[in-house]
């Protein structure tokens, strides 16, 4: 790991976003792994999440994300402001990421998708933990329009994880689910059932003082359902989060989040409709003062030194577009 020093990091950032630019990147983490995973390269193992902390509470001005999207839209962000969320509710976010988030003093927005909770298990982990058990072989996955595949060392296996994603991610969620635990099964395999938090663990987080964002119910993509189920997945996510932590959740994240793709405009109404303040998209860029505070987009940091790190928080300033869904 390359370690940069932190009064030169702060000098850097401070002089990319100083107070009165109105630039706020908010970071979006989903998982956290105790070792790196070859199977899924791209999500941050704890050393690394421990490093890219590190820098952000030494180089930067880290914030509430409800309280960030206000001082954006007043134009009173302070300099280096940037704030930092995790999707779906995983349990590694209690085990791994709580611990170092106390450790550095930094807030955090955790989005969870409730119906997951307790034993849940979201489509990209069956079919991530799926492939992991394949036995070596060909297998036939005409069923999903992929035809015949040899599954053998890792980067096939990395090429069929993509290609099955893409092949079931817009399939009906139980048809999808079906396929995957049939194809695990048929491997003599059982998929794993503690992947995600249980009731307790969000309630210790947000006892800790992570902000527990809403992520919706059965993590639907908003778009593809009818309107009434979208504001039910909205409202009964916004109350179950309520009666679980005590507290009203403030901020959103859309499922998936691409602006125009996944959800709407009238989708980020619904969400102002149910209280909430603020509001995340996936959309990849830095949020600017013209951002509409309900489709605030984000950035997954796939850097793996410090060094890395900085240099694209500072090169993010530079997309500050605004993204929105009609
Ligand atoms: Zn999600």
């Amino acid at each position: 790991m390359i370690r940069i020093s932190r009064p030169i990091a702060r000098w850097f950032v401070q002089a990319r976003y100083p107070s009165g630019t109105n630039l706020l990147p908010i970071l979006m983490y989903h998982r956290v792994l105790s070792q790196p995973d070859p199977l899924q390269p791209d999500v941050p193992h704890v050393a690394l999440l421990a490093e890219q902390f590190r820098t952000l509470a030494g180089a930067f001005n880290v914030l509430p994300l409800h309280e960030a999207a206000a001082a954006l839209q007043s134009g009173g962000l302070p300099p280096g402001a940037a704030c930092i969320t995790f999707d779906d509710g995983y349990r590694d976010n209690h085990d791994l990421a709580l611990p170092l988030l106390r450790e550095f003093r930094l807030p955090a927005t955790v989005f969870v998708a409730t119906g997951y909770l307790n034993g849940g298990r979201m489509f990209n982990d069956s079919v991530v933990e799926t492939v992991r058990r394949l036995d070596t072989g060909e297998i036939d996955l005409s069923r999903v329009g992929l035809g015949k595949r040899l599954v053998s060392d890792i980067a096939s296996r990395r090429v069929l994880i993509a290609d099955l994603t893409k092949a079931v991610k817009y399939l009906d969620p139980e048809e999808r689910d079906r396929f995957c635990e049939e194809l695990c099964h048929k491997a003599g395999s059982r998929l794993p059932v503690d992947l995600m938090m249980d009731d307790s663990q969000v309630k210790a987080m947000s006892d800790a003082g992570i902000d527990i964002g809403g992520h919706t119910v059965q993590h639907p993509i908003l778009a593809r359902v009818e309107d009434a189920v979208a504001w039910r997945e909205i409202e009964t996510n916004r109350d179950e989060i309520t009666s679980l932590t005590g507290r009203p959740p403030l901020c959103f994240a859309y499922p998936n989040g691409k602006p125009n793709i996944d959800y709407s405009s009238s989708h980020a109404r619904m969400v102002h409709k149910a209280g909430f303040l603020a509001a995340v998209s996936t959309a990849v860029g830095v949020a600017s003062q013209d951002a509409d505070p309900f489709q605030l987009p984000r950035f997954m940091p796939r850097e793996r030194s410090a060094a890395q790190f900085v240099a694209r928080m500072l090169r993010m300033s530079a997309h500050n577009r605004r993204q929105v869904a009609d």
